[in-house]
This record gives structure tokens, C-alpha cells and sequence, in this order.
């Protein structure tokens, strides 16, 4: 079955400037995450900014916002790193990968780091999606396991093709 996920880096708590009062307020929960500004961002882009992270629903590149932005109604689940490739070939799409990943002072550092020079590039649902984000800020590498996620048939033919490439 193909499921859409979306990645993101867990970075606890942060501090966010209110756009109008240009205070700094403390943000519990907050995630660095990547997306796109297009019709597979769940959620419209809206000009009313969220509450508590202040930023706009389907803004795109880095964005840090609230857990509740990030997980859109959906489920959270823990994606997971230095798996056997059993496990990894029989494990759901994009919830784990081979590659193991860095400490998390590391990876936190990493993902501020896209998200203050906006240097991830333009978001492409098969090659620099929000999943490759996740990874390039765990792992260092630019590159995931899987080229898909599940974003229907052009991502499945890349899944099997980076796999086949693979064996
Ligand atoms: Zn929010």
C-alpha cells in the first residue's frame, strides 16, 4: 500500500518572534520541516498566520513551526534509522532507512542551519522532498533510501528502479 508521509526534525523547544509585536515567544514542540508551496501540501495556504509559530499554512522551503502545523490532522510515527535491509524491505515506504543517523545535538544543528540559509533547493515530490530533508539533517547525505514515498505511480517506478539499481 502507498501512504503519504511527511518528514520532519523534532527539535523541542524553540523561540518564535511574533510578526506584530516583535516579542519572542517560547514555541514548545516545534519541528523543522520542508515542504513545498503546491496541491500536495495538505492544507491550503491561508493568509492568516497559526497562533502559536506564526507562520502560514503551505509556506514553502524550511520552515520551523508548531507540531500541530507540521502534523496536519495526520499521525505522528517515529522514522527509523540503521535498520537491517530485511527490515527495510518490508517495512512501509518511507518510515525507516539503512543509513544511520547522528546525534541529536547534530541533527538539530543541521536542520537550523537549512532553515536560516534556505539552501535546501526547490521541493520536488521524487527528488528533494521532505523526506530527503529529514534524512540529509539526520544522516548528513543528501540522499534516502527511497526516491518515493508513495506519491502514486511516477513514484513507484522510481522506488523500484532506485532498488533495482541497488541489488
Ligand atoms: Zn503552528
Amino acid at each position: 500500500m502507498l501512504v503519504k508521509l511527511s518528514s520532519g526534525i523534532y527539535i523541542g523547544e524553540a523561540k518564535v518572534t511574533d510578526p506584530i509585536s516583535g516579542k519572542i515567544r517560547k514555541l514548545k514542540h516545534a519541528v523543522i520541516h520542508f515542504g513545498g508551496n503546491n496541491s500536495n501540501i495538505k492544507g491550503k495556504t491561508s493568509d492568516a498566520p497559526c497562533r502559536k509559530c506564526f507562520n502560514k499554512h503551505g509556506d514553502p522551503g524550511v520552515t520551523l513551526t508548531c507540531s500541530k502545523c507540521f502534523q496536519k490532522g495526520d499521525m505522528f510515527s517515529t522514522y527509523m534509522y540503521d535498520v537491517s535491509f530485511i527490515t527495510f524491505n518490508t517495512t512501509t515506504n518511507g518510515t525507516c532507512t539503512t543509513a544511520s543517523c547522528d546525534e541529536p545535538d547534530v541533527v538539530i544543528k543541521r536542520a537550523y542551519g537549512f532553515l536560516h540559509n534556505q539552501n535546501f533547493g526547490d521541493y520536488d515530490l521524487v527528488f528533494n522532498n521532505c523526506e530527503h530533508f529529514a534524512t540529509a539533517c539526520k544522516t548528513g547525505k543528501a540522499r534516502c533510501n527511497q526516491a518515493a514515498l508513495g506519491f502514486g505511480v511516477a513514484g513507484a517506478i522510481v522506488y523500484k528502479a532506485a532498488r533495482r539499481l541497488r541489488w
